[in-house]
C-alpha cells in the first residue's frame, strides 16, 4: 500500500466525509457548561457507534458529576514498536443565539460555493472528520502502521474545560503519544503558539440618588444649596476616564510588546491568522439599576488577549497602578477608589513549543508531499487544547481546516470543502509517516 493509495481512498470517499460531516453538525452539541444544557451526550454517542462501526476500538467514558458529558477516544491499533500519536478535537460547539441572522439553517448543514454551512463546521467538527477519515482511509487501505493512532473526541473545549473533563481528562485515562495535533481551524497553517487569557473587571462607584436632584449633582448651586458629591455622585461619568485608559493602554502596550507577537506575518509566506495582538475588549458594561436614579455604580468586565510571552501577573500589576493613579487625580474616587478584581472567571494560558520538534518537522513534510506547497508557521489567535496537552508533557500543535473568521462563534459559521479534504490528506500523510 503506498501513500498514493490512501490519498486517492480519501479523493474518493469525499462525498461520504461530507455526509458524516453533515450529519455530525446537525446534532446540536452546545457546551453544557455553558448553556446549562445541549446535546453533548448525544453527538459523542453517535461519534462512538460511528466510529465502531468504522472498525476502530472506541473507549468512552464521563467525567463530569452528572456523567452526561462524555469524552471519546478511537483508536487505530499499530503493531507495536512505532512513535504513537494523538489527534485531538472538541465536538461541544458554542450556541446559536441569533439564527435570523444566519442565510442557512445551523443545525441542517447545506453545500453553497463549495463551502458546508452550519454552527461547528470550522469550530471544529469539520477538523474532526477530517482527522477521523485519515483514520478510516489508513485502516480500510490496510496500513501497515507501528504506533497507535488515538483519536482524543472531547467535550467541554469551549468552557475551559479541557483543563478538568475533557483533554486533561482523556490523558490521565492514559492516552499520551511524543506529539499530538489538534485539529482546530488554522487555514492549513502549522501554529506552534496560541495566545493567553484572562479576565479583569473594574468596579467605579458614584452615589446614586433620585433623577431629580441631578441639576444639584451637575451645576454649582446657589445659596449655600448642597450640591456635588454631597448630594451625589454619576458613575457612569467617574467610569469614562478609565474607559478610555483601557482604550490607550491597549494601544500602548501593543507598542511595548510587539517583538515577541508570532504571525501577523508568518514565514515562508503570509500567514492569515497569527496570534492576534494584544487586545482589551470592554466586553460587558452594566451600571444604573434604576429609570428614575442617577447611577450609583459602574462596572465594565474585560477580557485580554496578550502573547503568552508576557506574563500575565506583570499585565495585572500595570493594570493596578494605572487604575489606582487615574483615581488619586479625582477628589470623589480618592476616597472611593475602584475596585480591581483580576482575574476574575478563567484563566486561560496559551502554548509555545520549538519548531524543530520532529512532530513539526514532520507535518511540514507532509503538507509539502501532499499540497505540493510549503508549509506555513504561525500562531493561533486564540485559545485551545493545546495548552493543556502541553501542560500535561505532551508537545502539540495545532493544524486543521477552516479558519477563525469564516463565522466562528458568529453568524453563517463554514468550512471550504477543499480545506477538509486537504487536511484529511495531510493527516494521513502524517500519521503513514510519523507511526510507519
Ligand atoms: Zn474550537
Amino acid at each position: 500500500m503506498t501513500r498514493e493509495t490512501v490519498l486517492r481512498y480519501i479523493d474518493q470517499h469525499a462525498a461520504e466525509m461530507i455526509d458524516f460531516l453533515k450529519k455530525y453538525v446537525s446534532i446540536p452539541s452546545v457546551n453544557t457548561g455553558i448553556e446549562g444544557e445541549g446535546k453533548e451526550k448525544e453527538v459523542q454517542e453517535w461519534l462512538a457507534e460511528t466510529l465502531r462501526g468504522y472498525g476502530l476500538a472506541v473507549d468512552t467514558w464521563a467525567e463530569d458529576a452528572k456523567k452526561v458529558r462524555p469524552n471519546v477516544v478511537a483508536t487505530l491499533k499499530g503493531k507495536g514498536g512505532g512513535q504513537d500519536l494523538i489527534l485531538n478535537g472538541h465536538s461541544d460547539v458554542v450556541a446559536v443565539n441569533e439564527p435570523e441572522k444566519w442565510t442557512a439553517d445551523p443545525w441542517n448543514p447545506v453545500i453553497r460555493d463549495g463551502k458546508l454551512f452550519g454552527r461547528g463546521a470550522s469550530d471544529m467538527k469539520g477538523g474532526n472528520a477530517a482527522a477521523i477519515w485519515a483514520v478510516k482511509a489508513l485502516k480500510d487501505c490496510g496500513a501497515d502502521l507501528k504506533g497507535d493512532v488515538f483519536l482524543q473526541l472531547v467535550v467541554g473545549e469551549e468552557s475551559n474545560e479541557g483543563k478538568t473533563i475533557g483533554t486533561t481528562a482523556a490523558i490521565k485515562r492514559g492516552y499520551k503519544a511524543p506529539f499530538a495535533i489538534v485539529v482546530e481551524p488554522t487555514n492549513l497553517e502549522i501554529h506552534l503558539a496560541s495566545v493567553s487569557l484572562f479576565f479583569f473587571e473594574i468596579i467605579v462607584p458614584g452615589k446614586a440618588v433620585h433623577v431629580c436632584c441631578r441639576n444639584q449633582v451637575v451645576f454649582p448651586q446657589p445659596y449655600g444649596l448642597a450640591c456635588g458629591a454631597q448630594v451625589g455622585v454619576d458613575a457612569v461619568k467617574k467610569a469614562l476616564p478609565f474607559i478610555e485608559l483601557f482604550y490607550k493602554l491597549e494601544a500602548e502596550w501593543n507598542q511595548r510588546w510587539r517583538d515577541p507577537i508570532l504571525g501577523a506575518g508568518g514565514h515562508p509566506t503570509f500567514d492569515k491568522q497569527g496570534v492576534g495582538v494584544f487586545t482589551v475588549n470592554p466586553a460587558i458594561i452594566e451600571g444604573g439599576t434604576y429609570l428614575a436614579s442617577i447611577s450609583g455604580q459602574v462596572k465594565i468586565t474585560y477580557s485580554v488577549w496578550h502573547p503568552n510571552s508576557v506574563p500575565a501577573e506583570t499585565i495585572w500589576e500595570e493594570i493596578r497602578q494605572a487604575v489606582s493613579a487615574l483615581a488619586s487625580t479625582d477628589d470623589w474616587l480618592k476616597e472611593h477608589p475602584p475596585v480591581i478584581n483580576v482575574p476574575i472567571l478563567q484563566e486561560w494560558k496559551g502554548y509555545a513549543v520549538s519548531e524543530d520538534l520532529p512532530g513539526v518537522v514532520s507535518l511540514k513534510r507532509a503538507i509539502k508531499n501532499t499540497l505540493r506547497q510549503e508549509a506555513v508557521i504561525s500562531g493561533f489567535k486564540a485559545v485551545c487544547d493545546s495548552t493543556y496537552l502541553n501542560n500535561n508533557g505532551i508537545p502539540a500543535v495545532t493544524f486543521g481546516p477552516g479558519n477563525l473568521d469564516l463565522g466562528v462563534h458568529g453568524d453563517d459559521e463554514y468550512i471550504p470543502i477543499s480545506q477538509l479534504i486537504d487536511a484529511a490528506k495531510v493527516y494521513a500523510s502524517f500519521i503513514l509517516d510519523w507511526c510507519g
